[in-house]
């Protein structure tokens, strides 16, 4: 596990782009109701500490997966948009 990136990821919405606030909360549901940011936590509700694959997007709705959101900056990296890693992790 990396200890350091270059640079910070970019967090936007992978359908709409929307970026995310600290200001902004999600509920742990179906699950406990607590509310927290999210991206502070990657994605594990810090209540039930259920870790959610999935986040919905406050603006469009949409839900999309956790990892999806996260937009590392890579030089040239300009026209890959939609073309994500769709490999899975198995396990867990
Ligand atoms: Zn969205
Ligand atoms: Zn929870």
């Amino acid at each position: 596990m990396p200890t350091k990136y270059p640079q910070e990821p970019h967090i936007w919405c992978p359908q709409c782009r929307w970026r995310p606030q600290a200001t902004d909360r999600w509920i742990c549901t179906p699950g406990c109701g607590a509310s927290w940011n999210t991206f502070w936590t990657r994605g594990l509700c810090p209540v039930c500490t259920h870790q959610w694959e999935v986040t919905q997007c406050i603006a469009c709705q949409a839900v999309s997966p956790h990892r999806d959101w996260y937009h590392w900056p890579q030089p040239g990296d300009a026209a890959r948009d939609s073309q994500e890693n769709v490999s899975t992790t198995p396990g867990s």
